[in-house]
């Protein structure tokens, strides 16, 4: 979210959903592979790893897929890629050019290559500055709004202060790595605990509520945004300690 000034794009990132789940992936791709071998069963996992890295092994009738977050809201196109990618080297085959080509230019993307970097600089820091901050800790506030207002049913997306302190930009949500970050200028004592709270519940809205494609306009506060926003207690208040900032 910024400060002043109403609908300001929060990320260039287009909203891009899975419409199969990983596991669906894994088992088309093992299907088409080995159509003789009854499938086994598939567990994938989105770890936090620091980088772009995945693993597969296949023991005991389980395969296990282990995937970077950051991976995590990549378009089916690409998951299936990396799919075949891994289930090529587990079965000792060679890798079909096109995968890497498609995998190899996801990560090229500019959008992504920037978010890769911002959680290397997350996760390569220190504890203190990773969601826990200085004065205030994501996760809690996060689970605490989530029991609040989304009845407990929201995922917990990475959640971490920024590196920098940005005035500008209090918070952005990245769909595509199905990231929070909120600006290190917040994570201080004279910070009520109201105003964090209420970024972060801005940003929990953006997960709830993705952006809308009209055309080539994009639309990231939507109606249904705007009206869940004002649910907040103490909306007014929030947004009055925002500004004394
Ligand atoms: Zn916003």
């Amino acid at each position: 979210m910024q400060v002043e000034g109403a609908d300001v794009l929060i990320s260039e990132e287009s909203v891009e959903q899975a419409s199969l789940t990983p596991e669906e992936i894994y088992a088309q791709v093992f299907r088409e592979m080995r159509p003789r071998t009854p499938i086994p069963l598939i567990k994938v996992k989105f770890c936090r790893y620091a980088t772009a890295s995945a693993k597969i092994k296949l023991a005991d009738g389980v395969l296990q897929v282990r995937i970077a977050d950051t991976l995590a809201g990549a378009p089916d196109s690409v998951m299936e890629a990396l799919a075949e990618i891994l289930l090529s080297k587990l079965f000792r085959r060679p890798v079909p050019a096109h995968c890497n080509e498609r995998y190899r230019r996801y990560l090229n993307r500019r959008d992504v290559r920037r978010s890769l970097d911002l959680v290397r600089q997350i996760r390569g820091r220190k504890q203190v500055e990773s969601a826990q901050g200085l004065c205030y800790d994501l996760n809690q506030i996060f689970e605490e709004l989530n029991f609040q207002y989304f009845h407990g049913l929201m995922a917990r997306p990475i959640l971490g202060w920024s590196p920098n302190a940005s005035r500008t930009l209090l918070g952005h949500y990245d769909p595509s790595h199905n990231a929070i970050v909120l600006s290190r200028i917040l994570d201080r004592p004279q910070t009520p605990r109201l105003a964090v709270e209420y970024v972060l519940f801005h940003e929990m809205l953006h997960l709830r509520y993705p952006a809308e494609h009209r055309g080539a306009r994009r639309c990231v506060h939507t109606k249904e945004f705007k009206v869940a926003e004002r649910k907040f207690e103490k909306f007014g208040e929030a947004q009055e300690a925002l500004r004394h900032l």
